[in-house]
């Protein structure tokens, strides 16, 4: 099972991936999760390293080229059984690249705007990208930039959508119900 999660921040793919990623025993791969941690620039120098970390703190898409490393070496390290992938791909850019890792299906979790900024505001813990400015350039890259995605599954066929705003368990299980052959 390899999957993509596609939904503006905010919308539970970080939730659902570790729900996925225990039911079908495949990792669950956080691009962003990732780069927080440093990913990609163990031979950078600070200034490079600065640029990734402010990058994603004002909610900017980091370059392609050191998402696909960063998600190529994450992918090489797991098993080869399968994945699901939380914040990748981005762009159709990422997702059409010859080095993309391949799909059999997108999932789509829908979540208005509105709903979005609700559930950041309320975050506990929040991350240091979840301030109402940041917020809303994220979901402006998403609109522009990641939405384009989901024509692209769509026209592959691989495109599945399920409603955000539903408790996580009725997420999953819609997740999982949409995953069947006739879902
Ligand atoms: P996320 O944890 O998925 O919300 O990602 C947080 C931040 O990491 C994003 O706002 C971007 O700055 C960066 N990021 C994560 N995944 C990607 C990606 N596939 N392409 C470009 N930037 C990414």
């Amino acid at each position: 099972m390899r999957l993509v999660l596609l939904g503006p921040p905010g919308s539970g793919k970080g939730v659902q991936g570790a729900a996925l990623s225990r039911r079908f025993s495949v990792p669950a791969v956080s691009t962003g999760e990732l780069l927080r941690a440093g990913a990609g620039t163990d031979g950078a120098d600070g200034d490079e390293r600065r640029d990734v970390a402010d990058l994603q703190a004002r909610g900017e898409l980091v370059p392609d080229d050191l998402v696909l490393s960063v998600i190529n070496d994450a992918l090489e390290a797991v098993a080869k059984g399968g994945y699901i992938l939380d914040g990748f791909p981005r762009t159709v850019a990422q997702a059409a690249h010859s080095s993309a890792p391949p799909v059999d299906a997108a999932i789509h979790i829908e979540l208005p705007d509105d709903v979005v900024r609700e559930r950041i505001a309320g975050r506990d813990h929040g991350r240091k990208d979840d301030n109402p400015a940041t917020v809303e350039r994220r979901l402006r890259r998403y609109h522009a930039e990641t939405e384009p995605l989901l024509d692209f599954y769509r026209r592959k066929g691989l495109l599945r959508s399920v409603d955000g705003a539903q408790p996580p368990e009725s997420v999953t299980a819609a997740i999982l119900r949409a995953l069947e052959p006739d879902g």
